[in-house]
């Protein structure tokens, strides 16, 4: 979720000259209109944070089981949750990530954090319902189908069980992670949460540190989920929220850290006003560890694709997408795409670009 200050768009005074200035590129009036759209929300400041150690399932590569965080003590009071929000709050905090292990089996926890900052969003496997007054956005994380989540988390029909507790909440997105195990079964995810009218993005598994399993993307893997993702957006449009940036942006050889540089306290030593000094990731106990703060902890930053941090660390990089009318499209896609991820009632609108944009400064793949 991006919550960093935004870099601002080239002036025209670099020694190269531009070929484009920033006017050039908004004058377009849906491009404008969009760009007008998406920097309204340019207030979002983040933090996450763990709501407890328990979790009703175990999934392989889990990264809440990986590190310190796990053994944090877990804090209960409620009166304690609810004056950590109203710091938070305080200072500068506006959109909340209540993760895990599972949320959802806190839900008096929740509640005490919607009521004091309402706007956010929950990482929740969907198997026990969040309560209706708690009007976060619910990301419902989906491994592929139940045979394979059988397998990899243990649990059994959870797509029925997920589906059950969430058809037609307008709260919910389902979270697709592909793994190079799990391309294939996609199409017939998508087309099931289709039927039952819900909707999906997509992330990608990214190993927490020290990870010896057999999950980790190759480059084989990495090309195949990109044309299923670029297959599934045309196919099921009304369904998947996801832009072709996003699948470049997310597929490409290189993690997210060595294609934008990761603005996240765990790689950015800077203090100054961003990511670097406003987020925070607080543990169970309530305390916090800026050498280990980011969106996605103990994942190996090297393999870091995942979609949360991509939502910060790519759209963060306004200035190095605005070079030229189809770069700077691809760039209003992926924000706009992940605002309608994570920002309920955000009212997404249709792709600007369709074509494969190559991140700034690499080759498309
Ligand atoms: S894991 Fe990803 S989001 Fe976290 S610090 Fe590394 S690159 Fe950044």
């Amino acid at each position: 979720m991006s919550h960093q200050r935004v870099e601002q768009p080239a002036s025209g005074s670099a020694s190269e000259p531009l070929q484009y200035k920033f006017a050039d590129l908004i004058a377009d009036p849906v491009v404008r209109d969009r760009w007008e759209q998406v920097r309204r929300y340019f207030f979002l400041r983040e933090s996450t944070y763990d709501m407890t150690r328990r979790c009703n399932i175990r999934c392989n590569g889990c990264y809440y089981y990986e590190g310190e965080k796990q053994h944090a003590v877990e804090n209960s009071d409620l009166e304690q949750w609810r004056r950590l929000m109203q710091a938070e709050k305080a200072r500068g905090i506006t959109f909340v990530v209540l993760a895990g292990a599972e949320p959802s089996l806190v839900p008096e926890r929740c509640q005490v954090c919607f009521d004091e900052i309402p706007l956010g969003a929950i990482a929740t496997n969907g198997l026990k319902r969040i309560p209706g007054e708690i009007g976060y956005r619910l990301h419902i994380s989906v491994w592929g189908d139940d045979e394979t989540s059988y397998r990899t988390r243990g649990a059994k029909e959870m797509l029925v069980r997920q589906t059950d507790n969430y058809r037609s909440d307008p709260r919910a997105i389902f979270v697709y992670t592909f793994t190079p195990d799990n391309i294939d079964q996609a199409e017939t995810v998508t087309r099931l949460l289709a039927r039952e009218g819900c909707q999906v993005t997509f992330n990608m598994f990214s190993a927490p540190v020290g990870y010896t399993g057999d999950l980790r993307h190759t480059p084989n893997s990495l090309s195949r989920t990109r044309q299923a993702m670029l297959d599934l957006m045309v196919r099921y449009p009304q369904t998947v929220v996801y832009s072709r940036y996003n699948a470049v942006a997310h597929t490409h050889r290189l993690g997210l850290h060595d294609l934008y540089g990761c603005s996240y306290p765990r790689r950015n030593p800077s203090t100054d006003v961003g990511l670097g000094r406003s987020f925070r990731q607080y543990r169970t106990d309530l305390g916090w560890d800026r050498e280990a703060a980011c969106c996605v902890p103990d994942t190996d930053c090297s393999d870091c694709r995942h979609y949360a941090a991509g939502s910060a660390v790519v759209t963060a990089r306004l200035f190095r997408h605005a070079t030229d009318p189809d770069t700077f499209r691809s760039w209003l896609d992926y924000v706009d795409t992940y605002l309608a991820v994570w920002v309920r009632d955000y009212p997404r609108g249709a792709n600007l670009s369709q074509n494969l944009v190559s991140p700034p400064g690499f080759d498309l793949i």
